[in-house]
Order: C-alpha cells, then sequence, then structure tokens
C-alpha cells in the first residue's frame, strides 16, 4: 500500500521515488522490483478496493469458522494505522478495521435467523514487551501515571495480562478484558475507546504509536439453530452444516519497522527503541524461518517465543489463519531504505504457508455424537412402537412359518410312507405264509432284491409265529434280516452246486494232464471269488438299507436294530467261515489233483461229505437263529 506523498514530505521537496508497473501488481524502487498479490495506492489499484480484495474474504471465512489476521507492515509514517483504520479518528470508514466490522454485522443480519451469534472484541497494545489491555481504563491510567515511560502496566488486584498456550495449541491472552458485543456501533464503540487509550498513554503521540504493537481482535462465536432451514439453499454451505464454530480475526497495527538509530534522540528512547525492535526481529526471523522453503522441510525452528508479538501472533504466522500482511509504504525518496527493507520483508512473508483449520469446538463434537445416538433411538423407538421397517420383519417371519410348514407336510408324507411300507411288510407277510412269495409286494424292497429268485426259498420255514403288528418297523426289519439270511442259504447252495458241477468235471477231466487241471481249478477257484464278491456286495447295500430305515425310526427300533444287526453279523460269520473252509478245501484239493491225480475220486467224495456236513450244520444254525430273532 503505498501512500501518496504527505505535507511534510512535500514541504521538504520529496520526490516520488517509487514506480507501478501497469496491469501488474509489480513497483519498481531504481533497479529493484518487487511482485506481489496485489499493490495498491499510487498509480496501481486504489486504496478503496483493498478491503474488498483482500479482508473481505477473510471476513467470510471468520463464518466457515477459519481464523483471519491482517498486519500492517512498515516504517513509522508509512501508513499503518491509516491502512488498518485502527487510529482514533471519530466517524473515519476508510481503515480496514472498520469496513471489517461493517461486513462482519450486514452478514450477521442475513444469518441471524438461523445462527445464532456471539462477539467480543479485545484490544491490546505490546509496548516493550509489555502488554496493555487498551480497554481496560484502569490498566491504562496506571501506565499514564507512569508519565508515558515504562511503568508497569499491572493494576492492584488484577494480574497481569499473559499469553498462554492451551492444551490444544490454542494461544490465549489471559486477563486481557473481552468486551462483549452486539451492534456494529458498540463494536465502534471499543475501537475507538482502545484507539483513544493508546493515543493517550504518551505525551507524545507520534512516538507511543510508532513503538508499539496494536492488536484489535474480533472473536466471532457461531451457533446454528436446530431445526431451521435456510431459504433458497439447497445444500449446506460448509460452515453451517456445523452445530459450534469459533474463528478470530486480529487486526494488526505493528510499530514502525525503522530501525532503532533513526528512533533515538536521548539514550532512553534509543532503548525503548532497541525494545521495540525486538517483537519486529522476532517477527523478522519467524517470518524468515517460515518463508524459507529449505529451512520449512528441515522442520527449523520457528523462534515465536522469542517476542510476546510473536508468540500472540503464533497461528496467524504459518498456522491455523489466513493472514494478510499489508506493506505499508512511503513513496518519498528521503524513506527509500526503509521502504527497500519493508519491501523485502513483505517478499519474505510472501512464502509462509498456513495451514488454516476450521476451528470446531469441543462442545460441537460433543453435540454431533449426542445427535446421532438420538437418531439412532429415535430409529429404535419406531422398530419397536411397530413403525416402518417392522413391515420387513413380519414378512421375513410369514416366509419362514411358510417354510416350516412345508418342513412339516414333507416330514409327515415320509412318515406316512414308512407307516404304508410296514403295513405292507405285514401284509406280506401274512401272504407269505399263505404261498410263500411276497417279494413283488414290497416295492421298496423289491429293488434290492431283484437278483434273488424267491421262489427257491421258501418265506414260510423262515417267517414263523405271530407277527406283532404294534411294532411294524421292527417286524419290517426281521425281514429284512429274514432275506438276507436267504440270501446267505442260497449263495451256500449255489457253492453246493458248483462244487457238484466241479465233481463231475473232474469226472470228465479224468484223463487230462496235471497242468490242465491245475488251470481249470485256478479258473474255477476265480469265478468263485467273483461270485461272491458279488453277493457279499449285495449283502452291504442291504445293510446299509437297514441301517437307513433304523436311522429314521425312533429310539426303541434303533435298540431292536443293534440287536438284529448283531444276530446278523453272527450268522455272516458263521457263513463266512464256512466259505473259507470251503475255499480252503477247494484249494488243498487243487493241489492234490496236480500230483494225485488218481486220487482224485475218492477225494471228492469226501470232500462232498464234509461239505454236506458242514452245509447241514450251517442250515441247523441258521434256523435256530432265525427263529430266536422272530421270538425277539
Ligand atoms: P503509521 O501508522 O505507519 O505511523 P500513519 O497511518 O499514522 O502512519 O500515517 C501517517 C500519516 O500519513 C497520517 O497523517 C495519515 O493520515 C497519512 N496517510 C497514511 N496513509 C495515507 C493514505 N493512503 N492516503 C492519505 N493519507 C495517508
Ligand atoms: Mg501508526
Amino acid at each position: 500500500h503505498i501512500r501518496p506523498l504527505i505535507g511534510d514530505e512535500k514541504l521538504q521537496g520529496c520526490k516520488d521515488c517509487v514506480t507501478v508497473v501497469p496491469n501488474k501488481p509489480q513497483v519498481q524502487i531504481g533497479s529493484h522490483s518487487f511482485t506481489f498479490d496485489h499493490v495498491y495506492g499510487n498509480s496501481a489499484s486504489p486504496s478503496s478496493s483493498m478491503f474488498e480484495e483482500c479482508a473481505a474474504p477473510l471476513v467470510d471465512g471468520l463464518f466457515q469458522g477459519y481464523n483471519a489476521t491482517v498486519l500492517a507492515y512498515g516504517q513509522t509514517g508509512s501508513g499503518k494505522t491509516y491502512t488498518m483504520g485502527t487510529g482514533y479518528r471519530d466517524g473515519c470508514q476508510t481503515g480496514i478495521t472498520p469496513q471489517v466490522m461493517n461486513a462482519l454485522f450486514n452478514k450477521i443480519e442475513t444469518l441471524k435467523h438461523e445462527v445464532e451469534f456471539q462477539l467480543h472484541v479485545s484490544f491490546i497494545e505490546i509496548l516493550k514487551e509489555e502488554v496493555r489491555d487498551l480497554l481496560d481504563v484502569a490498566s491504562v491510567n496506571k501506565s499514564e501515571t507512569a508519565n508515558g515511560h515504562a511503568g508497569k502496566v499491572t493494576v492492584p488486584g488484577k494480574p497481569p495480562i499473559q499469553i498462554r498456550e492451551t492444551s490444544n495449541g490454542v494461544i490465549t491472552l489471559a486477563g486481557s478484558t473481552e468486551v462483549a458485543v452486539s451492534s456494529l456501533k458498540e463494536m465502534a464503540a471499543c475501537l475507538e475507546q482502545g484507539s483513544f487509550n493508546r493515543a493517550t498513554g504518551s505525551t507524545n503521540m507520534n512516538n507511543q504509536s510508532s513503538r508499539s504493537h496494536a492488536i484489535f481482535t474480533i472473536t466471532l462465536e457461531q451457533m446454528r439453530k436446530i431445526g431451521t432451514v435456510r431459504p433458497g439453499e439447497s445444500s449446506p454451505v460448509d460452515d453451517m452444516s456445523e452445530e459450534y464454530l469459533c474463528a478470530k480475526l486480529h487486526l494488526v497495527d505493528l510499530a514502525g519497522s525503522e530501525r532503532a538509530k533513526r528512533t533515538g534522540s536521548d539514550g532512553l528512547r534509543f532503548k525503548e527503541g532497541v525494545h521495540i525492535n525486538k517483537g519486529l526481529l522476532a517477527l523478522g526471523n519467524v517470518i524468515s524461518a517460515l518463508g524459507d522453503e529449505k529451512k520449512r522441510k528441515e522442520g527449523a525452528h520457528v523462534p515465536y517465543r522469542d517476542s510476546k508479538l510473536t508468540r500472540l501472533l503464533q497461528d496467524s504466522l504459518g498456522g491455523n489463519s489466513r493472514t494478510v500482511m499489508i506493506a505499508c509504504i512511503s513513496p518519498a525518496d528521503i524513506n527509500v531504505e526503509e521502504t527497500l527493507n519493508t519491501l523485502k520483508y513483505a517478499n519474505r512473508a510472501r512464502n509462509i504457508q498456513n495451514k488454516p483449520i476450521v476451528n470446531r469446538d469441543p462442545i460441537s463434537n460433543e453435540m454431533k455424537k449426542m445427535r446421532q445416538q438420538l437418531e439412532y433411538l429415535q430409529a429404535e423407538l419406531l422398530c419397536a412402537r411397530g413403525g416402518g421397517s417392522s413391515t420387513d420383519e413380519v414378512q421375513v417371519l410369514k416366509e419362514r412359518i411358510a417354510w416350516l410348514e412345508a418342513n412339516n407336510a414333507n416330514l409327515c408324507r415320509e412318515l406316512h410312507e414308512y407307516r404304508s411300507r410296514c403295513s405292507a411288510v405285514d401284509q406280506c407277510e401274512t401272504d407269505s405264509q399263505e404261498d410263500g412269495n411276497c417279494f413283488m409286494k414290497s416295492d421298496g424292497l423289491k429293488r434290492g432284491l431283484e437278483r434273488l429268485d424267491s421262489s427257491d426259498y421258501p418265506m414260510n420255514e423262515i417267517i414263523t409265529g405271530d407277527s406283532s403288528k404294534e411294532i411294524d418297523e421292527e417286524v419290517a426289519k426281521e425281514w429284512e434280516h429274514t432275506l438276507l439270511q436267504n440270501t446267505m442259504d442260497r449263495e451256500l447252495n449255489e457253492l453246493n452246486k458248483r462244487l457238484e458241477q466241479k465233481e463231475t468235471e473232474m469226472k470228465s477231466f479224468g484223463g487230462s494232464d496235471a497242468v490242465a487241471l491245475k488251470q481249470h481249478f485256478g479258473r474255477k477257484i476265480t469265478e468263485l471269488e467273483d461270485e461272491k464278491r458279488i453277493v457279499k456286495q449285495e449283502r452291504d447295500r442291504l445293510l446299509a438299507e437297514v441301517e437307513s430305515l433304523a436311522a429314521t425310526s425312533d429310539g426303541h427300533t434303533q435298540k431292536m436294530q443293534d440287536v438284529h444287526s448283531q444276530k446278523l453279523k453272527a450268522l455272516e460269520s458263521q457263513i463266512s467261515d464256512l466259505k473259507k473252509k470251503q475255499e480252503s478245501q477247494l484249494r488243498k484239493e487243487g493241489r492234490r489233483n496236480e500230483y494225485e491225480r488218481h486220487k482224485l475220486q475218492s477225494l471228492n467224495q469226501r470232500q462232498k461229505l464234509v461239505l454236506q456236513r458242514k452245509t447241514e450244520e450251517a442250515a441247523m444254525a441258521t434256523k435256530r437263529l432265525s427263529s430266536q430273532v422272530v421270538s425277539t
């Protein structure tokens, strides 16, 4: 911001040494050229557009929860106070601060129906590393009594203002006056009062103000009114979607940046100058640390704590704030050295990258959580009352009932099937006593016994005694066992037949040689073994069927089934013993035939006798056991 030449400079015959490059935010002083975001004054953009372009976006940001800072930097008399508008001038509207206040209240006016606002202002001055409360009259008066010199700004009973950092890194001023304001008028009054206090803090107005940093802070708190709809807006603006937001705007009128040598006339003034520059020196170091990309990447130390100013503006510099720095310069050639310093300083500051974030309050987070919980509970209540979602539940239950009913029908059908099968078995038993052939009457079992020629084995011999109609399934099992026994018997009979066949063959083979005989017997044995395997498979299949039947019946039947199975196993082992004996006999016979062909006849005869006896024994055992089964 280039101010025009003022009366004093004109009187001194100073020349304008600052050139603005047309249509570019660029200034030239001699061979030096500086480019900024904006250049105002002189032949550049009019000063009046500065607020709209630089400060208005920050005011908007406040409503979104972003902190903001506007700093005015420059040598004494360069126009900082004029630019910031923080000087006590009744009704003056040209500076940034009055325009900020106007914009703020205009926006509040448009939003006040949906949002609850709370505004606070504080106005402090940092003079010689002491914080003065410009809104506390007592503090100012105390300072005044020190005859404009470095009097302690503490008041009895009131602790001095301290810069504190909260646990979440927020810098606060403890002990400073925070005035709650609800109107533009009230806020303007605070600004005026503070400006006045600052001005009267010294007998020499210019000297005092040039040595101190003045910070006017506006704190904006917003609470969205629940249940309101903003007219004419479909999607909520991000600032409004939050319940609570808090943002601060610092308007900083810095002390004169000129070097100490220029300030001092007497020793005391020089000392003050050094003191004042402490804040600016620290600010310079902070800016340099933040503005140097290399240093920043290395995570270099930023000396915020070197001064109260930098400590207080920690967030504004490289932190959580949108910050605008206005370099104020005089165009006069006599100030060219300071002007160049200011522009260099500003150039470095331009490199700083801040990280502004929306300032949500912990209360806001808590409220968010509570609202979620409330929604959840409301949904639950709706469910409990049989609201919306319970219809789906009923549908699911209906489907389940239908499925269970279908299942039940299936099971009933199955039960009925088993019952009818059992009664068929009963019928079969009765029938078999009459004609001895019942296989065709039981469909379920027919398949398993297709290969059996029942006519060979009269059933009436096996099925004896009264069948108990009460325990149908048990009877069915018994019947199956009997059939199995029949199969075994038939197998045995088959073997006997084959033995006979073999005997006749032996007779016919009477004259052939030993090798041929051996081959013949080997073939026969293989055939027998194959036959045996088939019969065994048949038996296994039947057993499996019996087992599956047992699985579907109740516990009592299961017990009976177990008993029967054991008996059946005993029978089977007996039969298998017989078969083994028979086979070994066959082999033995084969061997003998090889060597003693002439003795074959007599041996076969003996063998036959043995087998016949064994067969008889087996038949007897079978009969005995089956009668036992039936009686059980
Ligand atoms: P600083 O605060 O930097 O010491 P001031 O704001 O007090 O400087 O300005 C010094 C003088 O210059 C004041 O009289 C002020 O009215 C005048 N001045 C500053 N800037 C401008 C400007 N842009 N237009 C007109 N006068 C200005
Ligand atoms: Mg000033």
